[in-house]
């Protein structure tokens, strides 16, 4: 399974090579600031993502760093800790198979987004949620 996605001015552009995570929605201030509303988040081995094109970094915690491009400004990726990176999962050209499977860092939540798809919601962080495999 190969999947691919470019940020919106298409000057960076990925490969995945295998499965994706389900997506998660990410409701943390650090998400919203760098979106302007939460994010949906898939994920993927770092080694399995391939990279072509100017992305720039951005160092937004100790642990983190998110990718976006300097031409469009579109978000792309977030790079922690652990051996996966999340790809921005608006970003990919072809999302039909890919399932949400919940919330995180409900606790930072904007006012105005009311949740009510039913999927498991964490007020912090849980890899119970972002963990999940189909
Ligand atoms: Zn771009
Ligand atoms: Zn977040």
């Amino acid at each position: 399974m190969l999947s691919t996605g470019s940020c919106l001015c298409g000057d960076v552009k990925y490969e995945v090579e295998g499965p994706l995570r389900p997506v998660v929605y990410c409701h943390c201030e650090q998400c919203r600031k760098t979106s302007g509303h939460h994010v949906a988040a898939s994920s993927a081995p770092r080694d399995k993502v391939k990279i072509s094109g100017e992305l720039r970094w951005y160092r937004s915690s100790n642990t983190a760093r998110r990718g976006f491009c300097p031409t469009c400004g579109g978000n792309l990726f977030w790079d922690g800790p652990g051996g996966n990176m999340s790809i921005m999962a608006g970003t990919l050209d072809d999302t039909n198979d890919l399932p949400a499977m919940g919330h995180i860092f409900v606790a930072d939540k904007a006012g105005y987004v009311e949740i009510c798809d039913g999927l498991p919601q964490a007020a912090q962080d849980d890899a119970t949620i972002t963990t999940k495999v189909l």
